[in-house]
């Protein structure tokens, strides 16, 4: 069979922000997009497989920037299901050695299914709000960077505050000191790996941006001071402003000390991303999910932070752009994944209707009628599986699964 797919007739939203191309053809050789255009602007091979898409939108697979998978089986559902959700690659910030070993699964096909997994771990002070590798005072911390990278550390995770979870930390508690934060982003950059920063409150956010790490996720009590400090340094902000919305609020009705903070940052939150996205800041998509909150499935979290961030002023395409290209400069993986451009990994969504006129439709499962991941199928309502003549080699549902 021919190497080569071309999408052809749908409205093409590639990803770069770039105006829709109403009647696209995407050209796909292998597991990679060769070009994306105009339909008649590109030159079609005699044998592709044309799947015609007319009335559909097409766009690139989601990134969800901060999740909570490792290595275990109950991630291996969670990122099937996310697949399915059109979520085509998940970065889990506790990933940790296990998630490592998936990855790589995944990434050799022993694991199908799946989400791409990008796996990031935790370096961490003792007592800390995150877990894996604890590591008190510059030296130490480096020597935990320099292991976690010898494991295969996609990036490194860890935090400059405390967070809402446990009923013996507030957001306010500071985490890792200026002196051990400098030590952990220089060691993690001279191994070339991002550095991702759980912090809500200062001084966490300014030592954060002070010693130079990436991407600063959270800051549901950032400051003026903060948001600026992110733009000085050009790094990216990930709010997850499902954490602290209110269908999370009430979803947590056995944690009343988690609910009372989460309520006193949901104003300062908001107020943050609006600051962020008025001057400029580059933002990013991450939900901190799946947890079982009562109410949330695993994928509602991804296209429910979209609705977020556009009642914080985003417009519908600055939210996709953000899920996808700007989510993959974030992780530096913008030469495989992000969008629809030549060269790039086709993780393709094929989806029922406009999500600029209506960013509610890729919440529901049944508007995203196809998934490819790396050029192939991945995942297909019954109802178009025929539609497109796709062939599955995997179930197309986890029947179930309890997510
Ligand atoms: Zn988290």
């Amino acid at each position: 069979m021919s190497e080569w797919k071309a999408i052809v007739h749908g409205t093409l939203i590639d990803g770069t922000g770039a105006a829709p191309v109403t009647d696209s053809v995407v050209l796909v050789k292998g597991k990679r997009v060769v070009t994306a255009g105009a339909y008649g602007a590109v030159e079609i091979p005699p044998d592709a497989q044309e799947i015609d898409v007319s009335g559909k939108t097409v766009m690139p697979g989601l990134i969800d920037g901060h999740a909570h998978v490792g290595g275990d089986t109950a991630a291996i559902q969670v990122l099937q299901l996310s697949l399915q959700r059109g979520i085509t690659t998940v970065c889990s910030v506790s990933a940790n050695t296990s998630g490592i070993k998936l990855r790589d699964g995944i990434d050799a096909g022993q694991v199908r299914g799946c989400a791409r997994l990008v796996a990031g771990c935790v370096v961490c002070p003792t007592h800390g709000h995150v877990k894996f590798r604890t590591a008190d005072g510059p030296w130490e911390v480096r020597k935990a960077v320099r292991e976690m990278v010898m494991a295969g550390a996609d990036f490194i995770k860890t935090a400059a505050s405390g967070g809402f979870w446990a009923a013996d930390e507030k957001c306010s508690v500071r985490n890792y000191t200026l002196e051990e934060l400098v030590a952990l982003a220089d060691e993690a950059h001279a191994w070339d790996r991002p550095v991702v920063v759980h912090a809500h409150t200062q001084p966490g956010i300014g030592n954060s941006i002070e010693a130079g790490v990436d991407q600063i996720h959270h800051g549901a009590f950032i400051d003026e001071v903060g948001v600026r400090g992110i733009l000085e340094k050009q790094l990216y902000y990930m709010p997850t402003l499902r954490v602290t919305s209110d269908r999370n609020l009430d979803a947590w009705p056995d944690r009343p000390w988690m609910i009372q903070e989460m309520r006193e940052s949901q104003p300062v939150h908001r107020a943050g991303v609006r600051l962020a996205h008025e001057i400029g800041v580059k933002i990013c998509v991450g939900t901190d999910y799946p947890g079982s909150a009562h109410g949330w499935k695993v994928g509602d979290a991804t296209p429910f932070e979209l609705q977020e961030l556009i009642a914080c002023g985003l417009s519908p395409m600055e939210t996709i752009v953000a899920a996808t290209k700007t989510n993959a400069e974030a992780f530096r993986k913008e030469a495989d994944l992000g969008t629809l451009t030549p060269g790039k990994f086709a993780d393709i969504l094929v989806v029922e209707g406009d999500p600029l006129q209506d960013i509610g439709i890729l919440y529901h499962q049944e508007t995203i009628n196809v998934v490819f991941k790396e050029g192939e199928v991945a995942s297909a309502d019954e109802a178009h599986k025929h539609l497109y003549r796709v062939r599955l080699d995997q179930p197309l549902r986890c029947q179930g699964v309890k997510d």
